[in-house]
């Protein structure tokens, strides 16, 4: 059996996630999609 070798992003040669290039650097960077919002709210 042969391993599939991971995609590397052709940009930056980093790894990619699920086809996605997850270096924040890199210009091919994709914010995911589900994340918190960075939004600063007051949740005292
Ligand atoms: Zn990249």
């Amino acid at each position: 059996m042969k391993f599939k070798l991971p995609k590397r992003c052709e940009y930056c040669a980093h790894k990619l996630v699920d086809g996605k290039c997850v270096n924040p650097d890199c210009i091919a960077y994709t914010k995911p999609e589900t994340t918190t919002t960075e939004t600063a709210g007051d949740s005292k």
